[in-house]
């Protein structure tokens, strides 16, 4: 509700082009800096055998010799399955316990031949998160369909029309807009192969109930289910947080009290950061700052 009410109070930031704009600037900026970026390149092992960490191992057995390794993905994955040794004893078992949660989003982008037509809406009113739920009854519901397996009914969804503010996304005078229901199960009975057109369609028509013509004026559409997104993304149980964002894993507690810090007890030149790190996932780079600072303390 806050990050609502936000967008439309303060606006909302989005980088030229899209989210990929972002991620171009931050390569400019480690490349001006000396860095190097190398993608397509799975690491399998990070060595830290003797509690220090040297290498990082790739898919391949290309070995990369570090001074210090700071790992941005899952934190689950890089600490229990790709740290050698993996993290053991209490850490290691809290962190095992931490949990993404099945409630994750399941995505629509389409491209529309004109801005969803709300009745009485005023220049403006496109700005922000249009969200398609009549009662926070509906939401709490659609999240518990979701963690039992089910797909929820109504569909809790809200879309964004990027393109009011950014005119290189879509031609003139037509749109681009992304629809997403925050409640998707990950793992759902009966599979997404052959419930993801009719999911589609309700969170379709979820917008066309606010907006008559909607459907009339899409001119195509893509769908992006978890286990799409699970497997373009490498995101375990698709969760875009990769952790759930409840109160017992948020902040200081994130991913668990003892890792919260960034640093790995009894394992030096380490650190982690990402969406599963303190405070919290997103894109402003939060964790990847603080883990940052910790390893600038830690230089001579
Ligand atoms: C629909 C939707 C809307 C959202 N809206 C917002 C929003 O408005 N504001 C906001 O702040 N956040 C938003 N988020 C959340 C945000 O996108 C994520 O929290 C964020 O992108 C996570 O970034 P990350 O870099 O921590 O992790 P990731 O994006 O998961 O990046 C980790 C990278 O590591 C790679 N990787 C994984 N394993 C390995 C390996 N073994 N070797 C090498 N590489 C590996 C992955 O391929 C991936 O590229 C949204 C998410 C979704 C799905």
């Amino acid at each position: 509700m806050f990050w609502q009410a936000a967008y439309h109070l303060f606006g909302q930031w989005h980088p030229r082009g899209g989210s990929q704009s972002l991620t171009t600037a931050l390569i400019h900026r480690l490349q001006g800096w000396g860095g190097q970026v190398r993608t397509d390149a799975v690491v399998e092992r990070i060595d830290a055998r003797g509690g220090t960490a040297t290498a990082v191992v790739l898919q391949g057995g290309e070995r990369i010799k570090a001074c210090a390794v700071v790992t941005a993905i899952d934190v689950q994955t890089a600490l229990l399955r790709l740290l050698d040794p993996p993290l053991a004893g209490r850490d290691g078992v809290e962190l095992n316990a931490a949990h993404p949660g099945n409630a994750v989003q399941m995505l629509v982008h389409v491209a529309t031949a004109r801005l969803p037509p709300y009745p009485g809406a005023r220049e403006g009113d496109w700005d922000g998160l249009q969200a398609h739920g009549d009662t926070l009854e509906e939401l709490r519901r659609g999240f518990l369909s979701a963690e039992g397996r089910q797909l929820p009914d109504p569909v809790p969804t809200y879309c964004f029309t990027p393109s009011v503010y950014d005119n290189s996304l879509a031609p003139t005078g037509q749109h681009t807009v992304y629809l997403a229901c925050p409640s998707a199960p990950y793992d759902v009975q009966g599979g997404w192969q052959d419930q993801q057109e009719a999911f589609a369609d309700a969170m379709v028509a979820q917008v066309e109930a606010h907006a008559p013509g909607f459907t009339a004026s899409i001119t195509a559409r893509h769908i992006r289910t978890p286990t799409f997104m699970a497997k373009e993304l490498r995101w375990p149980g698709a969760h875009p947080m990769h952790l759930d964002i409840s109160l017992d894993q948020l902040a200081f507690l994130r991913p668990t009290r003892r890792l919260a810090g960034h640093t790995v007890p009894g394992v030096h030149k380490l650190y982690t950061c990402g969406a599963s790190t303190a405070p919290v996932g997103g894109i402003a780079g939060s964790s990847g700052k603080a883990a940052a600072l910790e390893l600038l303390k830690a230089q001579p």
